[in-house]
């Protein structure tokens, strides 16, 4: 039989370069066998898991990659932090490889005063303990939810998102990139910006459109629409609002390993959107 199904394309994912828990080598293996036909590696702030995952990529599995940028958008006080998926921009970029070492190391400084303010109230966690979850990678509140995990506070790593822990309680901000440099930068560097689960309020405070209306005249290429941390009601909001402004719309699993529940290739991207942004792209090719 032909095959007529479309092809499976999932443009987000962690690795343990990041705060996933898969290694970058067992995720393209677990994208192969979730039926993916098309994987973006997009650690935070890290292009740390690309040459694992390139080395280990199975045949028939394209791989794109990309990073997960933190960000802010300075125009409303406070600043409103956001997430920017970029995809095939070269990591040797002066300016952007400075900007994710930048951020991967007040990431430390940020987890290891979490720490402290945890240890200060008593729970018995270590900052050699975090940083050792984070092994080398770029280390992020997943890692400190493990040590409570382990410490026996907490069950899940969404209990200590909570606001009496990590969500609040011991919530320090990081220093992230202003967004509109952000999507500069990685268009500079030859890479497509995409507004990673731009309407997502589960998970705080969103920005409004207008901002998203700036930052795609500033060179934003596509949003992020299909995510479990959307409504079908803000999935569809993103959509339209993608449409009105040209903008290609993407869907992914955001897959985290055990850290999420969300299965690999959960939310998937149309192949038409998944050409734009290759046909945009100029810093890396997609291997395979
Ligand atoms: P950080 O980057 O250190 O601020 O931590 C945020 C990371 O934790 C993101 O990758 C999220 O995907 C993840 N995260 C945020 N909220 C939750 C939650 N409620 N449960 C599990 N993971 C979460
Ligand atoms: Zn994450
Ligand atoms: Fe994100
Ligand atoms: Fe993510």
């Amino acid at each position: 039989m032909t095959r007529i199904d479309r092809p499976s394309i999932d443009l987000h994912c962690h690795s343990t370069a990041s705060d996933g828990t898969l290694t970058p080598a067992e995720l393209v293996a677990a994208g192969a066998r979730a039926g993916l036909d098309v994987m973006a590696i997009t650690d935070h702030d890290t292009t740390g898991g690309w040459a694992a995952a390139e080395a280990a990529r199975p045949p028939g599995l394209a791989l794109v990659r990309g990073a997960e940028l933190s960000c802010r958008w300075y125009g409303v006080e406070p600043a409103i932090p956001l997430h920017l998926l970029a995809y095939l921009f070269d990591p040797e970029d002066p300016a952007l490889a400075a900007d994710l070492i930048r951020l991967r190391s007040d990431r430390e400084q940020r987890a290891e005063k979490i720490v402290g303010l945890l240890r200060a109230d008593g729970v018995d966690i270590s900052w050699p303990e975090v940083s050792g979850y984070a092994a080398g990678g770029s280390v992020g509140r997943p890692h400190i939810a493990q040590a409570l995990i382990r410490a026996g506070l907490v069950r899940t790593t969404s209990e200590a998102f909570a606001s009496r822990w990590l969500g609040a309680r011991y919530f320090v901000p990081k220093a992230d990139l202003d967004v509109f440099e952000a999507v500069r930068t990685v268009r500079a560097a030859g890479g497509v910006p995409v507004f990673a689960h731009p309407n997502a309020t589960v998970r705080g405070r969103i920005v409004p459109d207008k901002l998203i209306v700036e930052l795609a005249a500033a060179g934003l290429f596509g949003l992020e629409a299909d995510h479990e941390d959307h409504t079908v009601a803000q999935r569809v909001h993103v959509r339209a609002l993608a449409e009105e402004l040209g903008l290609v719309v993407t869907g992914s699993s955001d897959f985290h390993g055990t850290h999420k529940t969300v299965r690999l290739g959960a939310f998937t991207t149309d192949p038409s959107a998944y050409e734009q942004i290759v046909a945009a792209a100029s810093g890396v090719p997609v291997l395979g």
